[in-house]
């Protein structure tokens, strides 16, 4: 199992990433792991357009979800004509939201483009994937994931504040992508991110083989990021994100 990560960026592009999006791969299945602000065009860099085999979503947030516009239109309007329909496991609502955010009439909306699933939380195949979601801690319904194929697993936070069941997630798992929004300060508020040391709280806890850090907002210093995750005692490497960077489970 192969993790590319596309963009990892909090809540808004910055200058060396798109928005959170998270391509895994095996066995030459594609899935793409939300769909953030600019990931289209850094995807293009680690594969092909077309050559996607379902995408998930964590929620509806735009910094999540809104570069499925762009695809919508790369899919729909190639010279040679429309690509095949492909998944999109999501939220209750996706459907809807999309063909807001483009201004199109429903039906159909971009249903055509996309054969949209309404997630709930539990385990089901994707591909060569066993896929497993779980509500996370956060304003608007949000799915943690699960990923395991070959004995290998990934979780991912998606955005959360504190959470159990994002331990029970990651419980185990060999990377435990986290989410990192903020630093330690007063006054933080509750039930919407992690900071970088409650997501290294989580992956202790989790016994994860290993933390990477995600969801890195531009105005923070991603050197104290590091840090303060790094002062939990954990039995596995830490590290930061970074658009383009590859990690090969085996
Ligand atoms: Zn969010």
């Amino acid at each position: 199992m192969r993790l590319t990560i596309i963009g990892c960026s909090g809540s808004f592009p910055g200058p060396d990433s798109p928005a959170s999006s998270y391509l895994l791969e095996a066995e030459g299945f594609r899935l793409l792991l939300d769909l953030g602000s600019g990931a289209i065009g850094a995807l293009q860099r680690h594969a092909g357009l077309y050559d996607i085999d379902a995408v998930c979503l964590s929620h509806l947030h735009a910094d999540h979800c809104l570069d499925l516009c762009a695809y919508y239109v790369a899919r729909t309007f190639h010279p040679d004509g429309p690509r095949p329909r492909i998944p999109v496991y999501a939220p209750a609502g996706t459907a809807s939201r999309m063909a807001q955010a483009y201004g199109l009439a429903e039906p159909p909306g971009m249903t055509e483009a996309f054969d949209f699933a309404t997630l709930e939380p539990g385990t089901r195949q994707i591909g060569p994937f066993q896929v497993t979601t779980a509500h996370m801690n956060h304003p608007v319904e949000t799915f943690g994931y699960r990923l395991e194929h070959g004995g290998r697993s990934i979780a991912y936070s998606a955005d959360t504040g504190e959470s159990a069941a994002l331990i029970g997630l990651a419980r185990q798992a060999d990377l435990l992508l986290c989410e990192a929004s903020l630093l330690d300060g007063p006054d933080l508020p509750a039930n919407l991110h992690l900071t970088a040391r409650q997501a290294a709280q989580h992956a202790a806890r989790a016994g994860v083989g290993q933390l990477v850090l995600t969801h890195l907002v531009p105005w923070n210093d991603q050197v104290l990021t590091l840090a303060e995750a790094s002062e939990v005692p954990l039995d596995g490497p830490v590290s930061l994100a970074a658009s383009g960077r590859v990690i090969d489970l085996g």
